[in-house]
């Protein structure tokens, strides 16, 4: 099969013609067809993610069609299509396991990080830790949700019943969310990097009640903010923008230093909490939930030999929306 293989951090995917793997007991082989490039790809690359597995294939957005099952696989049919989350497998005996918590799993594994992921034309994964795609789903329109929309729904979800929510960072995750959001009741109030017109479009294309940039205050206090963006300087702004009771959720995996500030902007019972990985009972919730919003993900193609490119547009923020590797 071929694959982008990150062989040291920094350095250049390489295109690879290797053995695909076969699938172990409880395992499936399944056959790429999309898989999107999230901003946690970018931390691994950049090597700001400690003991990646080297050389290894990045990608835990993938959307694919069963091919083969191992001993005891019996959860889905050959050509049925799955998912493939970051989540790639769990202790189940731990604490955190035991109490519904697997998220926090010390012996986690992860797709795309621990485990090879879907920059691939195929790649083997648990079967316990894939979800069934909503048909109305395309592949490219699917792909994202697999991450940014599930992080994505597990920070709205620690954000509680929120009425006025803020999303700092308008990429792939806030995009859906906004959606969701709106769904579900709630006003949106965006904010994007200062001089960002084009993601200021993007926000008021999607709905959002109010768009600004990160560094103004909103025009009126909001209940909940999620950080989106990995970018530190944002806890403050974010606490200064919440109401008294209020959260601020940081859905990234990595993010820079958080600059010192007055407690006074934490004081009056604010929050500030982030959120890891996620748990199979929030993709179980999300995926029906996104089809019937219905979610509509903008995405950018690119083809599989393109990886490389595709990281460059998103770190360099070249795009709106979700990019996608169509295999
Ligand atoms: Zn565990
Ligand atoms: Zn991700």
């Amino acid at each position: 099969m071929r694959a982008m293989q990150l062989r040291q951090p920094r350095q250049s995917l390489v295109p690879v013609e290797i053995e695909p793997a076969e699938p172990g007991p409880g395992q499936l082989s399944v056959r790429v067809h999309a898989c999107g490039v999230c901003r946690t790809d970018l931390h691994v690359f950049d090597g700001e993610l400690s003991d990646p597995r080297l050389p290894l294939i990045l990608g835990h957005e993938v959307v694919g069609q069963v091919l083969a099952s191992g001993t005891g696989a019996a959860r889905f049919a050959p050509g049925a299509r799955v998912g493939v989350p970051w989540l790639g497998w769990t202790c189940g005996v731990c604490r955190f396991c035991v109490q519904g918590r697997e998220n926090l799993c010390a012996r986690a594994r992860f797709t795309g990080y621990t485990l090879d992921g879907g920059y691939a034309e195929q790649l083997v994964v648990d079967e316990r830790y894939c979800f069934p795609i909503p048909d109305a789903m395309s592949d490219l329109q699917a792909a994202p949700l697999l991450c940014a929309g599930l992080i994505g729904y597990r920070s709205l979800r620690l954000a509680g019943d929120a009425e006025r929510l803020g999303l700092y960072g308008f990429g792939a995750a806030a995009h859906i969310i906004a959606q969701v959001a709106r769904f579900q009741g709630r006003r949106v109030y965006a904010f994007v990097r200062p001089g960002d017109s084009a993601a200021r479009r993007f926000a008021e294309g999607l709905g959002a009640d109010w768009v600004g940039d990160s560094t103004e205050q909103p025009p009126e206090p909001l209940d909940a903010a999620i950080l989106y963006a990995p970018v530190g300087a944002l806890v403050p702004a974010a606490l200064r923008a919440v109401a008294p009771g209020g959260s601020v959720v940081c859905a990234g995996i990595h993010m820079g230093e958080i600059p010192a500030f007055p407690y006074e902007i934490l004081w009056g019972e604010r929050t500030l909490r982030s959120v890891a990985n996620l748990t199979r009972r929030d993709a179980e919730e999300f995926l029906p939930l996104a089809a019937r919003v219905p979610v509509e993900t903008s995405s950018v193609e690119y083809p599989l030999s393109d990886a490389n490119r595709a990281l460059g547009d998103l770190r360099a923020g070249r795009f709106q929306g979700a990019a996608v590797l169509r295999v």
